[in-house]
């Protein structure tokens, strides 16, 4: 088995190839089967090399770097790998640095837009790779948007030099599924869809080996068994949105539990959306010659951003839509008049043809008699998902040992770029999918910590005895409306921070021992509401902590300047001796970068 891409690399050091030789006799090494002594006699064990837990782009493209370096896998998905999750809804723009591309120019353009807090080398790595990335998904049979063989590209929003590929379908939907189709194909890869993971299993010497789960549809208490572990489950968010309500922070805060380092609990992604029904479009409509426009008329953006205007970063759009609002200018509407019949037409070919658009638009026109193409629909800001994540290094490996994450379970970067973050979890599912691979050569499979494992499963199970108690949909529905007025995480202070705190605290004292479940539908609603109050804390309390604004990413009124002599830095959180929440702060290595502020 070997797929390989054509062309050499010409950086030294990267890899070429998706899929490298594996020996002649590699035979699927797969192992099952039921323990059958004392207290371990419940679980069903999966034992693989390497055990990847999600399968959007992050866990298939580390599922299939794993198996082409050698080593078995499992990859395991609460839904159906390849079709669930962010990446089978995207919209597939991926940045890619073409050959003729400048990569500092490209590097700086990301590094700029992330308010200077982002690892330059990941950035730089990411563009490295793009080009070998895109050879392999061509090599797979995906096919790019393309004019007399040439890459037909947009400038992706809030850069000046960026490229985005497109699909030539436009949309990500079948990119996944054919990773999953390539990773099977390896013969060294075994999915198990429909299995929630809810906890991470520990070797008794506290190293990461494997993880715990529920089956979906069957009754199984899952032990999966592994050298090393990659953590693919994206990031967190409080159900804002319907695109982003399978995001509840899952991955990042079971590894947290067990030891590791989050980083950018004080970042999330906002975003505008049609306020009565859903399209995507905020930021290639504004491309096409759409503007944002207030009620009274005004279009507003150039205030707000002079140079980027209406295609300017996402949240300085949000930040401005709620200024607007809040200066009795409400409803904010995307103004669409200033788009050609033709690139309407475009548009409609290459993005509303594909995947769920037409149904939503075939909505709009039937409920609504309206077509976002040609009338003037009000939008409102969104909550789509927060940017914490795991921290972890170049290869991927994350504070703890034999824990690797990928995708955005791992910090990625915090301005949501169009197109980075397909790049970004493409370029860190394929590294580690390596990294682990190679750290499962290096060490054997340890034994099991039954007792912490048999432990965490009953505190899962634990809403399940209780007769009475909260719903854990009430509970979100608290949490959101303390979490979602506009003066809590879109124009931040002080005051509205801290209150918002109190109100978290309270609820979640109130709910965590409380929630009840009659099923395990529910029982995992009790876990992700759990998840999402952790979450919540975090994040304000990190707010509070950053006591500047950076362009674009973050903004407190009370300190709406940034301050670079002091927040050059990143927030960081472990878990303290006694459970509470560790905050601490790392510098950025300037010293180290090649890119820095001017001032
Ligand atoms: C509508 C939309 C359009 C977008 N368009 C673009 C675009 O054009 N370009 C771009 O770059 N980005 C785009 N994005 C963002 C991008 O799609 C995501 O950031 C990226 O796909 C995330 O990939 P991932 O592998 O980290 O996570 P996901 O694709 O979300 O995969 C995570 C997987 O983990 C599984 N999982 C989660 N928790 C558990 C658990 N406890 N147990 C077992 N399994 C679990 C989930 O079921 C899921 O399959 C878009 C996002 C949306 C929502």
């Amino acid at each position: 088995m070997c797929i390989r891409s054509e062309n050499q690399s010409p950086w030294p050091g990267s890899c070429v190839h998706v899929l490298c030789p594996g020996p002649q006799d590699q035979v699927f090494r797969h192992a099952t089967g039921r323990l059958v002594s004392g207290q371990s006699d419940r679980w069903q064990i999966v034992q693989s090399d390497v055990l990847v837990i999600g399968g959007g782009f992050g866990g298939l493209w580390s599922a299939i770097r794993a198996a082409g370096c050698g080593s078995t896998v499992t990859l395991v998905d609460r839904s159906f790998a390849g079709k669930s999750g962010h990446s089978f809804f995207a919209g597939g723009a991926m940045m890619v640095l073409l050959p003729e591309d400048d990569l500092d120019e490209c590097i700086r353009d990301i590094v700029a837009g992330n308010g200077w807090l982002i690892d330059q080398e990941m950035v730089e790595e990411v563009f490295k790779g793009s080009f070998y990335r895109l050879k392999d998904l061509e090599s797979f049979g995906m096919s790019f948007r393309k004019s007399g063989g040439t890459y037909l590209w947009t400038r992706a929003r809030g850069t000046m030099k960026v490229k985005n590929l497109w699909p030539a379908n436009a949309t990500a939907g079948d990119e996944v599924t054919l990773l999953r189709k390539i990773a099977l194909s390896t013969g060294l890869v075994r999915i198990i869809d429909h299995a929630f993971i809810y906890d991470l299993a520990k070797a008794s010497d506290g190293t990461i080996a494997g993880a715990l789960g529920a089956g979906v549809q069957n009754p199984e208490n899952y032990l999966f068994k592994a050298k090393g572990v990659i953590l693919a489950t994206n990031s967190g968010g409080y159900r804002g949105h319907h695109l982003a309500s399978e995001l509840q922070g899952l991955g990042p805060f079971m590894a947290f539990d067990a030891g590791a380092k989050i980083k950018n609990p004080e970042f999330h992604y906002i975003n505008m959306r049609p306020a009565k029904h859903e399209i995507e479009g905020s930021g290639i409509l504004p491309a096409i010659g759409a503007r944002w426009v207030n009620g009274k008329g005004e279009h507003f953006m150039e205030q707000y951003d002079p140079l980027f205007k209406d295609r300017a970063p996402v949240l300085k759009i949000v930040q401005a839509a709620a200024r607007e609002a809040r200066a009795g200018k409400a409803p904010i509407s995307m103004d669409v008049e200033g788009i050609t019949e033709e690139e309407r037409e475009k548009f409609r070919t290459l993005q509303v043809s594909h995947g769920w658009m037409p149904l939503l638009f075939e909505k709009c026109a039937r409920e609504e008699g309206y077509d976002p193409l040609r009338n003037n629909i009000e939008w409102k800001p969104a909550y789509e998902c927060n940017k914490l994540g795991l921290l972890a290094d170049a290869q991927c490996r994350t504070s703890l040992k034999g824990l690797f994450a990928a995708g955005m379970a791992r910090t990625l970067g915090i301005n949501p770029f169009t197109g980075w973050s397909i790049a970004a979890c493409t370029w860190s599912g394929y590294t580690a999918g390596e990294s682990c691979s190679r750290y499962a050569s290096a060490n054997d499979w340890k034994s099991i910590d039954f007792a912490g494992a048999e432990e965490s499963r009953s505190r899962f199970m634990n809403p399940l005895g209780r007769e009475r108690g909260l719903d854990p949909d009430k509970v979100v529905h608290d949490l959101q409306k303390i979490l979602f007025p506009a003066d809590v995480l879109i124009l931040m202070k002080e005051g509205s921070l801290n209150k918002a705190l109190d109100g978290v605290l309270a609820l979640k004292e109130e709910s965590l021992s409380r929630m009840a479940a009659a099923d395990l539908r529910t029982l995992i609603k009790a876990r992700e509401t759990a998840t999402m109050l952790l979450s919540a804390e975090m994040t304000l309390k990190a707010s509070l902590m950053r006591r500047e604004s950076r362009d674009g990413i973050f903004f407190r009124e009370d300190f709406p300047e940034p301050d670079n002599a002091n927040w050059l830095k990143w927030i960081l959180v472990e878990k303290g001796e006694k459970g509470e929440m560790k905050f601490s702060t790392e510098d950025v290595p300037f010293a180290r970068y090649r890119f820095r502020p001017s001032s």
